[in-house]
């Protein structure tokens, strides 16, 4: 980094104690940090606009005569003195409001005084005013000079005011301008991607020019911001490739390749792999044989077959001598999971053991005893897997299922179950299908592999949208489809952070549907019963005597019960759309015709409206992914644990992705040794101390 750039911020004159202390809470110590503490946005003091043309809502400089000036009263609860001052130019007329004022100010507002001011033109009943603008008094026939720039207005925090940052920072925009900053990416580059130098691009955004700057800049496309946007993407993704090369010099558990296992479980299967699941299991097998720590993410939509997928990785690791450890969010999920690598590994003489937060007691020492002892080679579990009361005897492989479930925290904390100085293999599954330009960018750390591909014979879930009013006919509907040996959900959201509310919309819900449909088995699961009750439930409805199983969205993972074919989904409009799509891929998993309909209030918006037309059109979990980040920004759609989001300080994933190709090209170029220099100065301007809390590892 440039030295002069490095310096303290209170190098720079009027920078004492308290302004210095104001600027550390904006995160600005050195002036660099100061120099990308860019504006939030301009205002125009270059030209004088006439009165006759204020139009309301305008930001404006204006100067004109004081015709009058008094103070009046309003009352309004307490009556409050109020100083109107009236303004005229000759081209029309203007009123000031002040309703803080002192007597110095009162007396300099004085009639036939000239006045300079800059605030916010409003109509109000017929007549325009302003509300406590910026002024100042001068002289008609020597007028300060006006601004040659546009103003920027920059993010400040309490007791910080605009004028003193404005003045600093002018006075560090001259330095820039002599001394100006060394260039952070390479030359040939910038110059073929037409894009200014740092120390222009910098000048440029604290003081564009003119009117035409400033829109491009609004609009987010001033190749000065571009640049910044680019530098952003490439250092966020440098540091997790770095991160990334860190990871592989790290010891990791050997794993043999054979295949005995997997033939016998192929062998044992009522289906064939599909080719996308045949291509991923190559992948990391691959991966296992480079010896060096796996860090791959699978993502596959719902029902793509992500668990047998994960169940072939694991053999290779405990054929090898480690313990394999899948983690779930749920227990219900976990559970399910458990049953299957029982199903698929009791004849391969794999020991498999379940581990969850309602193992209490003798059963759980037992549990944590095998665990420890090695004797437990596949562990299956929740949370509880974390635990510090859980230690492994050879932790080799760790899969995670449905992993924007889970922080990065708790990921590594399992990771650190490993024995010392190993870091185990990885195996990341999501059905949250990011497209896969954000993917790469978000997950730039990971190697990426994709189930692309549903297992044959899968019939689209026919979706339709219903009003509440129909509800009686549903009922009958629903009637039907029991008399006829069918299976349904019926599932009630309500805003997801209280699950409360949701458990008592489902219960209030089950306790209706008992009334009116007296001749059907119906079932209710939610989030707040205790697991064992949970589990009988679920069980009852994939053995059938359940028909009918009222659910809250804790049944939005890993649920499969192929004879279920219809879901109904009570107010989808509050579930995100990758949500919904989650949701209704718990249906359409058997051979039969499935339906989802989405039950909704009468009067819904045109946006909600167009939202969940995109479910009823779309099967494929990709194209939904797309329009939901379209409609709500990456940070909801992946969970903001995942983008990192408060990571990024001016990229925003979804307006900025035509960026992701740019800096993924860029990244690769500074990862070559002769670019250290720049690589370390692009980390340095907008990772910084971040780079500690990098979300790997
Ligand atoms: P997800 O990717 O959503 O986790 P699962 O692993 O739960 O999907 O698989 C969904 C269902 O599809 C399961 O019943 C599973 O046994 C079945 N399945 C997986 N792979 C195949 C395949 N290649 N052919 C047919 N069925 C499959
Ligand atoms: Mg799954």
């Amino acid at each position: 980094m440039d030295d002069w750039s490095r310096q303290d911020v209170s190098t720079l004159s009027g920078v004492g104690p308290k302004l210095k202390e104001k600027l550390a809470r904006l995160g600005i110590t050195s002036k660099q940090q100061m120099l990308f503490h860019l504006p939030l946005r301009y205002e125009d003091r270059t030209q004088i606009t006439p009165l006759g043309s204020l139009q309301s809502g305008q930001r404006v400089l204006i100067q004109a005569e004081i015709l009058q000036s008094g103070v009046s009263f309003r009352r309004q609860g307490r009556s409050r003195r109020l100083l109107l001052v009236k303004l005229a130019d000759g081209t029309g007329f203007l009123t000031l409001r002040f309703f803080n004022f002192n007597a110095g100010q009162q007396n300099r507002l004085e009639k036939g005084n000239w006045i300079r001011c800059f605030g916010e033109a409003r109509l109000v009943m017929g007549s325009i005013e302003m509300v406590h603008p910026e002024y100042e008094i001068i002289h008609p026939d020597t007028p300060p000079p006006l601004d040659s720039y546009l103003t920027p207005v920059y993010p400040v925090t309490d007791g910080l005011h605009q004028l003193s940052l404005r003045k600093i920072m002018r006075q560090l925009i001259l330095q820039l301008g002599e001394l100006g900053l060394t260039e952070t990416l390479p030359l040939q580059w910038i110059q073929q991607h037409h894009l200014p130098s740092v120390t222009q691009a910098l000048q440029i955004l604290h003081n564009p020019r003119n009117l035409d700057d400033v829109q491009k800049i609004q609009s987010v496309q001033h190749p000065a911001q571009q640049r910044f946007i680019i530098e952003e993407l490439t250092a966020h993704r440098l540091s997790l490739l770095q991160r990334r090369q860190q990871i592989s010099r790290l010891h990791c558990p050997s794993i043999n390749d054979s295949d005995d296992f997997e033939q016998k479980l192929l062998s044992s299967l009522e289906f064939e792999l599909t080719a996308a699941q045949r291509r991923v299991i190559n992948e990391f097998k691959q991966d296992y044989r480079l010896n060096q720590p796996m860090m791959r993410l699978i993502q596959g939509d719902v029902g793509s077959g992500k668990t047998i997928v994960a169940a072939i990785a694991a053999l290779p690791v405990i054929a090898s001598g480690y313990q394999c450890a899948l983690m779930a969010p749920t227990e219900i999920l976990a559970q399910q999971h458990m049953k299957n690598f029982y199903t698929w590994f009791a004849d391969l003489g794999i020991n498999v053991v379940s581990l969850m937060g309602a193992d209490k007691g003798k059963k759980r020492t037992l549990k944590e005893q095998q665990i420890a002892c090695g004797e437990a080679q596949m562990i299956v579990g929740t949370h509880a897997l974390f635990q510090a009361s859980v230690s492994f005897n050879s932790l080799g492989l760790i899969i995670i299922d449905e992993q924007h479930r889970f922080g990065v925290d708790q990921r590594q904390a399992l990771q650190k179950k490993a024995d010392d100085n190993i870091m185990p293999h990885q195996l990341i599954m999501t059905a949250t299908p990011i497209p896969r330009t954000l993917a790469m960018s978000v997950y730039a750390d990971l190697d990426y592999s994709q189930i692309d591909e549903l297992p044959p014979g899968r019939k689209p879930v026919k979706t339709s949208i219903i009003s509440q009013s129909k509800r009686d006919e549903l009922i009958n509907k629903v009637s039907t489809a029991c008399a006829k040996g069918q299976q349904l959900y019926w599932v009630c959201t309500l805003i997801e952070e209280s699950e409360v509310l949701q458990c008592e919309a489902a219960e209030l819900t089950y306790e209706n549907l008992r009334k009116q449909l007296p001749d059907i088995n119906i079932g209710l699961v939610h989030g707040r019963m205790k697991a064992a009750e949970k589990e009988q439930v679920i069980n009852a409805f994939k053995d059938g005597s359940i028909q009918l199983l009222v659910a809250t969205t804790v049944i939005e993972v890993g649920v499969d019960v192929p004879n279920a074919s219809i879901m109904i989904i009570e107010n989808p409009e509050r579930l995100g759309l990758s949500q919904i799509h989650q949701l209704r891929g718990r249906v359409g998993r058997g051979n039969i015709d499935s339906f989802c309909l989405l039950l909704v209030k009468a009067n819904l918006s045109r946006q909600v409206s167009k939202r969940l037309e995109v479910i009823r059109n779309h099967q494929d979990g990709f194209i939904i992914a797309e329009k939901d980040l379209e409609i709500r920004g990456a940070g909801e759609v992946m969970g903001t644990r995942q983008t990192g989001e408060a990571s990024f300080r001016i990229v925003d994933l979804v307006r900025d992705k035509r960026w992701f190709s740019q800096a993924e090209q860029l990244a690769k170029l500074l990862m070559e040794d002769t670019n250290a220099q720049q690589r370390q100065q692009l980390l340095d301007n907008w990772i910084g101390f971040k780079a500690a809390y990098s979300d790997v590892g």
